[in-house]
């Protein structure tokens, strides 16, 4: 009997070979990427579209969660094996403030960082989490630039696993390293950065028979798929000529045009949305690509305040890059200065969102600026992580506190003190 109830396999990127669910697998033999894989032929569009819209809403169960809704595309799993927090279920956000500083006349924010851990990695999560529930997992274990530790350490929590992190020494933010130490997980800084610890976790997962939850995991992808899911019912299944999203390690960007082109090809959606994805200048290994038209080359020391993409070896560029190539996409990238501009705007918005999310908004500003998106067309962005995951960068960029990294406090808005008198109040305002 196999685990999952289902007629998906895993599907190497590379040389195509199979391989079926009922054992533990990351990647090929060849060393290529998977990705879980199943007969959509199989699958009336029409009807799916009824059951989705059917779910709409619901106040309790495995299918009230903004991933499980969508579990005919995402995984095959008994209800009792499912750990979900009911992630997703995020708004879409007129992007206001931000919204004009961009040049766009229609522009949503999707926000991520309204998730149960506060961004997107708890839609990968409840998927990897639930596939190492199957295989029978008691430990589960990542490398994390901060948020994928916070969700996977929730989890664990929450159905009693143990959880081993590691994370690149004083690189992470603290919103994100409270997270992983108040929800237990064994928390390990090691002298080196995300790209060593990927390496360093990956070989530990084998040796010691630990179940990985990085995004090489072909789970989370499907998982994360349900973002694009969620958005298109949000806009009753009318396609944005956009999706703007960051780019770090590559995995969210692949989830999305995945679960894209899984849809057209069940014909749910006719048009293709075309997708940018956004780096920060300081760890754009594909933007470098797409830019130069050379081979992969991964960077070597990454560096960026937007920390939650300070990535040079990323994972997943492959999958990424289908799905841009497929989508008419493009690839930018965005100075420091431009990420930390454009989330004044987005948090001056009422929305606020983490440095790294609002290269979705830098992103679009920039490709308003260069002609490549037009003012009306309608562009959804994509804001990955909570406001309150990075406070340090809140301040000292409303301090002027970022001359060292050569990041200005444009829109600064600076704390005053004032006696505490009627007067002196009165002086103020
Ligand atoms: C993980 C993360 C990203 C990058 O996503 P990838 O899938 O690694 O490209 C961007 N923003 C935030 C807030 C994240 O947590
Ligand atoms: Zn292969």
């Amino acid at each position: 009997m196999s685990l999952f109830k289902t007629k998906s396999w895993l599907e190497c990127l590379q040389c195509h070979r199979k391989y079926d669910l009922d054992s533990v697998r990351y990647s090929c033999d060849c060393g290529g990427l998977l990705d879980l894989t199943r007969d959509l032929g199989k699958i009336d569009g029409k009807k799916l579209l009824k059951t989705w819209e059917k779910r709409w809403g619901m106040k309790s169960g495995v299918e009230s969660s903004g991933v499980w809704r969508y579990r005919e595309l995402i995984l095959d799993a008994p209800d009792d094996k499912i750990i979900t927090k009911q992630e997703g279920n995020t708004r879409l956000y007129p992007a206001g403030k931000a919204g004009e500083y961009a040049g766009l006349k229609n522009f949503l924010l999707k926000h991520e960082g309204e998730n149960p851990s506060g961004s997107f990695k708890d839609r990968g999560m409840t998927c990897g989490i639930t596939a190492a529930n199957v295989y029978g997992a008691k430990c589960v274990a990542c490398a994390s630039t901060g948020n994928t530790s916070a969700s996977m350490a929730a989890y664990a929590a929450k159905c009693g696993f143990r959880s081993i992190i590691f994370i690149p020494s004083g690189k992470i933010a603290y919103g994100k390293l409270a997270q992983a130490l108040a929800y237990g997980g064994l928390t390990l800084q090691i002298d080196g950065n995300f790209d060593d610890a990927m390496t360093l976790v990956q070989e530990i997962c084998e040796k010691l028979d630990i179940y990985l939850l990085n995004s090489i995991n072909p789970f989370r992808i499907e998982g994360q798929k349900a973002i694009c899911f969620e958005i298109l019912q949000q806009l009753d299944w009318k396609v944005p000529d956009w999706f703007v999203i960051p780019g770090g390690n590559l995995g969210n960007s692949s989830a999305l045009s995945k679960g894209l082109m899984e849809l057209h090809e069940l014909g749910i959606i006719k048009k293709i949305p075309r997708i940018a994805v956004i780096q920060a200048s300081g760890a754009n290994p594909l933007y470098k690509m797409w830019k130069f038209n050379t081979p992969f080359k991964a960077v070597k020391d990454p560096e960026t305040i937007a920390t939650a993409i300070k990535i040079g070896n990323p994972v997943s560029w492959e999958k990424s890059l289908r799905g841009i190539r497929w989508s008419n996409g493009v690839v930018e990238e965005v100075t420091e200065q431009e990420i930390m501009d454009a989330k004044a705007m987005v948090d001056a918005a009422g929305i606020g969102a983490e440095p790294a999310s609002c290269c979705s908004v830098a992103g679009a500003k920039k490709l308003v600026d260069a002609g490549i998106i037009s003012s009306d067309e309608s562009v959804v962005g994509i804001l990955t992580g909570n406001v309150l995951k990075d406070p340090d960068a809140v301040i000292n960029y409303h301090m002027d506190n970022l001359k060292d990294k050569g990041i200005h406090g444009t829109f600064a808005n600076r704390p005053i003190s004032v006696k505490a008198t009627l007067e002196a109040v009165k002086a103020v305002l």
